[in-house]
């Protein structure tokens, strides 16, 4: 039986963008695809706020981080994690043998931009990667004052996972300096899952040339290569029906919605889920000032079995996330991102609270 999502993806998908992928194939070699490409990447580029060149990956998110770290790493890498999300830019780090430093904290706090000041100042690095939004713990990092210790640092790159959030709140890429920022389709786009993107600079393409072995599909200087010189196409073929979804959900976002509009939303919905949570004897997992706009991590203070729960609601047409990792059961999570209404999250939340007693 279909239910609802309130997952932290994949995510509901609308009708019309499900029969997107259904239109007849093209050539991925014609002139079409060039324009359809062209003008992803640029909606994409609004979307970033970033004049970046914008690079697609037919692979779900996980596969651009692993470019992105072994591409652009020549002498070590530091991970600053907050959840399970920023471990794996470290597994990544360790099964393509790239040096690397992790720096973990108690989950449900953020990454402060101290403790990044503190590391970058030892001089060992030359690329950090920070997850904006951890979609374990419900935790979204604070970028601005990141931006601003990272000033003193200029030539280390900066890595951002942005999986769980670019869509749902406002990234400026430029603005904050990110050099690689990467998102995937079934979060905050509202697609289904298996294409990826991400913005990256001119200047980490130059760093990365100093590293040799960058692997071939997730090689990101080849990948940036096609884009810029072919242009616009990729070395291996891509998910051409991903791209006729994201080209129509791209311009819903920009002309139907508008991005300040579909941000304010996001937010509207956090706050809802964060007083549910209060009002029915609950505490949210992260730290106050560091919420999450996409999804909130609930700590499960009253023992309720998470299983049991989602079972009810299931039969009611609605599925939420159970903790994820060390978390199961410990929390639960609740999703509000891409296309979900308030009107739906109220309706959730409605159920909830019935349910929850039960
Ligand atoms: C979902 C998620 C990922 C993994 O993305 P995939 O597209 O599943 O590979 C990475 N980081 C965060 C923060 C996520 O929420």
């Amino acid at each position: 039986m279909y239910k609802k999502l309130f997952i932290p993806g994949p995510v509901d998908v609308s009708q019309d963008i499900l029969d997107a992928f259904a239109t007849p194939m093209i050539g991925h070699r014609t002139k079409d695809i060039i324009a359809l490409q062209e003008r992803i990447s640029k909606n994409l580029q609004k979307l970033f706020y970033t004049d970046n060149t914008i690079i697609l990956s037919t692979s779900s998110g996980t596969g651009l981080m692993e470019g992105a770290i072994r591409s652009f790493t020549a002498k070590r890498a530091v991970v600053f994690s907050v959840g399970a999300f920023g471990n794996r830019w470290a597994k990544l780090a360790e099964t393509n043998a790239v040096p690397f430093d992790k720096v973990e904290v108690e989950w449900g706090n953020p990454t402060l931009p101290e403790v990044i000041d503190e590391y970058l100042a030892t001089g060992k690095y030359d690329v950090f990667t920070v997850t904006h939004n951890e979609t374990t713990t419900g935790i979204m990092n604070p970028v601005e004052a990141i931006a601003e210790v990272r000033k003193k640092y200029p030539d280390v790159l900066w890595l951002v996972d942005a999986v769980s959030s670019m869509g749902g709140a406002k990234i400026e890429v430029d603005k904050l300096g990110i050099d690689v920022c990467i998102t995937s389709t079934q979060k905050c786009l509202g697609l289904p899952p298996g294409m990826s993107c991400c913005s990256v600079t001119e200047r980490a393409i130059e760093h990365g040339k100093q590293v040799k072995n960058r692997g071939f599909y997730f090689d990101i200087l080849n990948l940036y290569k096609f884009v810029k010189e072919k242009p616009y196409q990729y070395p291996t073929t891509p998910s051409i029906p991903h791209m006729f979804a994201l080209d129509k959900q791209l311009n819903r976002i920009m002309n139907e919605e508008g991005l300040e509009v579909r941000f304010a939303r996001h937010e509207t919905m956090a706050k809802m889920v964060r007083k549910w949570a209060i009002d029915n004897g609950f505490e949210i997992l992260g730290r106050e000032g560091y919420l999450s706009n996409t999804v909130t991590t609930i700590k499960n203070t009253k023992e309720i079995s998470i299983g049991d729960l989602n079972k009810r609601l299931g039969e009611r047409g609605y599925m939420i996330s159970n903790g994820y990792g060390a978390l199961k059961d410990k929390t639960f999570r609740i999703a509000h991102m891409a296309d979900r209404k308030p009107e739906d999250l109220q309706k959730l939340l409605d159920i909830l609270t019935e349910e929850i007693d039960k």
